[in-house]
């Protein structure tokens, strides 16, 4: 899985994740997961 921010490579039990339109995605950070779940829309392509 990539963190759809930074672009880091995560492995799919990263602590860090959110659901956005009935994907889940997976973040390295904290920080990484709260900038998506401000704006999901813009990271959550594809
Ligand atoms: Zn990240």
């Amino acid at each position: 899985m990539q963190d759809p921010i930074c672009k880091m490579e995560v492995g799919v039990d990263a602590r860090f994740r959110s659901s956005y339109k009935g994907k889940t995605f997976y973040f390295c950070s904290e920080a990484c997961k709260q900038r998506f779940d401000k704006k999901p829309e813009s990271f959550a392509k594809g």
